[in-house]
């Protein structure tokens, strides 16, 4: 059964999620702290943590940054600041989601159902093979080959190259930034312009061979990610 490790110190935000946990037959932990939760994750190694970013003792980011020195283990930022850049740091110190506060407790519910559907469909693990394969589409990383439906997809090398990254990373928002990095360096804003042309196409040849619906979802202001398939 899944854990999740719930890291908030307002009391009532944190007793609303394990509420919903709770009745959705989770498992989890609590945290009120930043110390507190490296020391539950530590001992617990749970499967999920949602984080909240605002903590008395630890900022989040810096509590991700820690974490993320020994465990790849999903974390779901929640975010008080509705502000992108905290949410974008976070995501770049190794977040894989985020919520933003106030949310619904489906919207929370969904966030813990892609996180699992990333962690059943392998993890890393499985994504570090030669070939990948996420509902429709099936990547051939050794022949540097992309199919849909069996059919063969024609991609320049830099729409290739973007969506090796989202699949390596199926389930995770990678941010503008991270995406422009790997892809062109430094200089990451004056490359933002042709992230979006690239990604467009990239998604226009996803979309129109596939009849399965979008596999990247775009973030506004943040970023894009593979969604996993069933
Ligand atoms: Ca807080």
């Amino acid at each position: 059964m899944l854990q999740i490790l719930v890291v908030e110190d307002d009391a009532m935000v944190r007793n609303l999620i394990t509420a919903t946990l709770g009745a959705h037959h989770y498992k989890y932990l609590t945290a009120t702290g930043g110390e507190n939760a490296i020391l539950e994750i530590t001992s617990h190694n749970p499967d999920i943590i949602l984080l909240d970013l605002g903590l008395p003792d630890m900022d989040g980011v810096d509590l991700i940054r820690r974490v993320r020195t020994w465990s790849n283990t999903p974390i779901i930022v929640i975010s008080a600041r509705s502000e992108d850049p905290d949410k974008i740091e976070a995501l770049d110190a190794g977040a894989d989601d985020y919520l933003t506060k106030p949310f619904s407790v489906d919207e929370l519910l969904a966030r813990i159902r892609v996180t699992q559907r990333r962690l059943s469909a392998g993890g890393n693990e499985a994504f570090r093979s030669n070939v990948f394969e996420n509902g429709d589409l099936k990547i051939d990383f050794a022949a540097s080959c992309v199919w849909m439906q069996g059919k063969e997809l024609h991609l320049t090398p830099i729409e290739y190259k973007l969506l090796c990254l989202l699949a390596r990373n199926a389930g995770k928002v990678l941010t503008y930034r991270y995406l422009t990095e790997e892809i062109w360096g430094f200089g990451w804003e004056s490359n933002l312009a042709s992230l979006r042309v690239f990604m467009a196409n990239l998604r226009k040849k996803l979309e129109h061979s596939g009849e399965d619906g979008a596999y990247i979802q775009t973030h506004v202001g943040i970023g894009y990610r593979m969604l996993v398939r069933h």
